[in-house]
């Protein structure tokens, strides 16, 4: 890789416009989930395949061998431990690979093997001799076309003729330079100043065209508006393909703006139950006594691993402090972290160096620890009317059927409006969640 990014420019600036809030926190969860799924997400469902032409037979790979990879490309694959494709991998590396090219727009849950196919289907397409940009792929921003260039680094290890180059702020192209780099990734206004105003691609000769993160893409119009730009100044006969990790309808739409007759890869997220949860609520009056329940909790029940949630930076703050205190050994997740830390604090968890996670509602979207088998709601999910934010709760504590271990969670009521979102939740999943007294709990284990 010849053009690394310069280092230590961190604002979330691009092109001298400032990103909207809204993609800031999507991009951020995204980025956040790229780096916590250092492993396949399992996924028990079918995936869902739309094919252009109903009547060509259709596809699929169980082993990596049967694509007929370049060997440079196979020990790559091998060498980040990949063993078999992926499930959507199964489906979308044929399609990706086939000849004529095929245009795919595939939607599935961050961690089921997305990017590692895109990176592959690219990787493959490159002719080496051959010194000009033949792949580009968009992402939202900055970090993400990072994260996504070391996957395509990693993959294309052992295939080192062929280079990348990031197209994103802070690399600065003298006037008249052109791009050897068979693959760019890079964020919309830097790829499309690469490709329009410097002239320093000609996209007339890209063949693969990746536009990564579309959810998060069209967060922000400026965005949707270059994607398209970008995308109208290729050639007719290049391969498009879209990846998103959600699909509303405006997703949809944009989609299929973007992409022309393309085949369609859904994979559904597991959803989320109660049924294998038992739930627990405790009356206290203030935070002192929750805490003493908690211990009480704590030290009454085999804990594999106990994630507590709190409304906010300063409860989880205290409550990690007290916990040490007790001689816990806590991690604390807070919003004042940045992407990096909260990933690390995360792996941590995972490996077991420690036993409790402490942290507030807005750091622990998107973590799936499948050990934890106690979650504590020291403050309620609420949304900000004060209403009970279901969505929330049955994200913190719900399981995936397959995987639906046994879990208890207990629910921390300290005044009316407590009891009331409680209640709203039981009426809610229509589930009932049981009075415990943390002076007598026999009843739990
Ligand atoms: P997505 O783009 O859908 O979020 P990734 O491609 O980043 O998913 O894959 C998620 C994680 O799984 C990464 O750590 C990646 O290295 C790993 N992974 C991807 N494909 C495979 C595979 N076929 N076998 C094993 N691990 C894989």
């Amino acid at each position: 890789v010849s053009r690394k990014p310069r280092e230590g420019s961190a604002q979330h600036v691009e092109n001298g416009t400032n990103v909207e809030e809204k993609i800031e926190d999507k991009a951020a969860q995204s980025l956040f989930n790229k780096m916590i799924h250092t492993s396949l997400v399992n996924n028990a469902n079918q995936v869902e395949v739309l094919q252009r032409d109903p009547n060509s037979p259709l596809y699929s790979v169980k082993t990596f061998e049967e694509l007929r990879l370049k060997e440079e490309l196979l020990e790559g694959v091998y060498s980040m431990g990949f063993n078999r494709p992926s499930k959507i991998q199964e489906n979308a590396l044929p399609m990706m690979l086939a000849e004529p090219p095929q245009n795919l727009i595939a939607q599935s849950q961050s961690g089921t093997g997305k990017t590692a196919a895109f990176a592959l289907a690219m990787l493959s397409n490159v002719i080496p001799a051959n010194k000009w940009t033949q792949c580009l792929c968009i992402a939202p921003t900055y970090e993400l076309a990072l994260q996504t260039g070391k996957v395509i680094e990693q993959m294309g290890k052992h295939y080192p003729e062929v280079k990348l180059a990031y197209a994103i702020r802070g690399n600065k192209l003298e006037k008249g330079m052109t791009i050897q780099e068979q693959i760019v990734i890079g964020t919309p206004g830097t790829v499309l100043d690469w490709c329009s105003k410097l002239k320093a691609i000609d996209p007339k000769k890209i063949n693969v065209f990746v536009l990564d993160e579309a959810d998060v893409m069209i967060a922000t119009q400026g965005h949707q508006d270059q994607s398209i730009r970008i995308q109208r100044l290729l050639p007719k006969e290049c391969q498009m393909l879209l990846f998103s990790a959600t699909f509303e309808d405006s997703v949809w739409k944009f989609a299929e703006r973007v992409i022309p007759d393309p085949n369609i890869i859904k994979l559904k997220r597991e959803e989320e139950t109660l049924d294998t949860i038992k739930q627990y609520y405790v009356l206290c009056n203030d935070n002192e006594e929750k805490f003493t329940a908690l211990c009480n909790i704590y030290g009454a029940i085999t804990i594999a691993q106990a994630m507590i949630f709190c409304h906010t930076r300063k409860t989880a703050g205290w409550l990690a402090a007290e916990l040490i205190k007790e001689g816990h050994v806590v991690a604390l997740l807070s919003g004042e972290m940045t992407v990096e830390q909260r990933a690390a604090v995360i792996e941590r968890f995972r490996e077991g160096k420690e036993k409790v996670l402490v942290t507030t509602n807005v750091c622990s979207r998107g973590i799936d620890v499948e050990q934890v088998s106690v979650v504590i709601n020291f403050d309620l999910p609420m949304d900000k009317d004060g209403n009970a934010d279901n969505e929330t709760y049955l994200h913190r504590i719900g399981r995936t059927g397959r995987f639906g271990k046994r879990g208890l969670a207990v629910n921390m009521i300290d005044s009316q409006h407590s009891m009331d979102i409680l209640n709203q939740i039981q009426e809610h999943f229509n589930k009932k969640i049981y009075k415990l007294d943390t002076d007598d709990l026999d009843e739990i284990e």
